[in-house]
C-alpha cells in the first residue's frame, strides 16, 4: 500500500501511449493496490497507469457514492458506444480545473481482470465518461484536448479523475 506520486500536464509520460500488460506478476498487482490508493487519498473517480510514471495498460475507476466499489481493467478496449453526453469533467492530473467536453451516453468495454480473465463491462453516464476519460489516458490523451470551450478553475474534488 503506497500513495504514488501523480504526474501532471507537461509531462511528457502523459503524452505516451501505454503498453499492454502481458502477464500480472507481483509488480502488476502491487501497481494497482498503489493506484487505488492514490486514486482514494486524491478523491479521484478513476486513475490510468501513465498518470503514476507507469506506461502500461491499466485504470482503476470507483464511481460509487461511498468509494468502497473499485473496478480494475488490464488492457481495457471499447467495443461499443452510443449516445452522447456533454458535461464537465476534471483530471488529476491537471489539478484545480474543469472543462466541458462530450463524450458517449454509453460504452460497452472489454477488459482482463487481476486473474487475466476476459469481461465486460457496460457503463452510462459517469461510469461512460470515466471509462471514455481513462482509457484515453493510455493513448497519450488528455481530455484537456477535447475540451469545448476553455478550462476553468475549479474548487470541487469530488469528479475529477
Ligand atoms: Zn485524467
Amino acid at each position: 500500500m503506497a500513495i504514488r506520486n501523480i504526474r501532471e500536464i507537461g509531462e511528457r509520460v502523459l503524452t505516451k501511449v501505454s503498453k499492454e500488460v502481458k502477464a500480472v506478476d507481483k509488480k502488476i498487482l502491487t501497481l494497482i493496490e498503489d493506484m487505488l490508493d492514490t486514486m482514494y487519498e486524491a478523491n479521484g473517480v478513476g486513475l490510468a497507469a501513465p498518470q503514476v510514471g507507469i506506461l502500461k495498460r491499466i485504470v482503476v475507476i470507483d464511481v460509487s457514492e461511498e468509494g468502497n466499489d473499485p473496478i480494475i481493467l488490464i488492457n481495457p478496449e471499447i467495443l461499443e458506444t452510443d449516445g452522447e453526453q456533454t458535461g464537465d469533467e476534471g483530471c488529476l492530473s491537471v489539478p484545480g480545473k474543469v472543462g466541458t467536453v462530450t463524450r458517449p451516453n454509453y460504452v460497452k468495454v472489454k477488459a482482463y481482470n487481476k486473474d487475466m480473465e476476459e469481461f465486460i463491462i457496460e457503463g452510462t453516464e459517469l461510469l461512460a465518461r470515466a471509462l471514455c476519460h481513462e482509457i484515453d489516458h493510455l493513448n497519450g490523451v488528455l481530455y484537456v484536448d477535447k475540451t469545448i470551450g476553455e478550462l476553468r478553475d475549479s474548487f470541487i474534488t469530488e469528479e475529477v479523475d
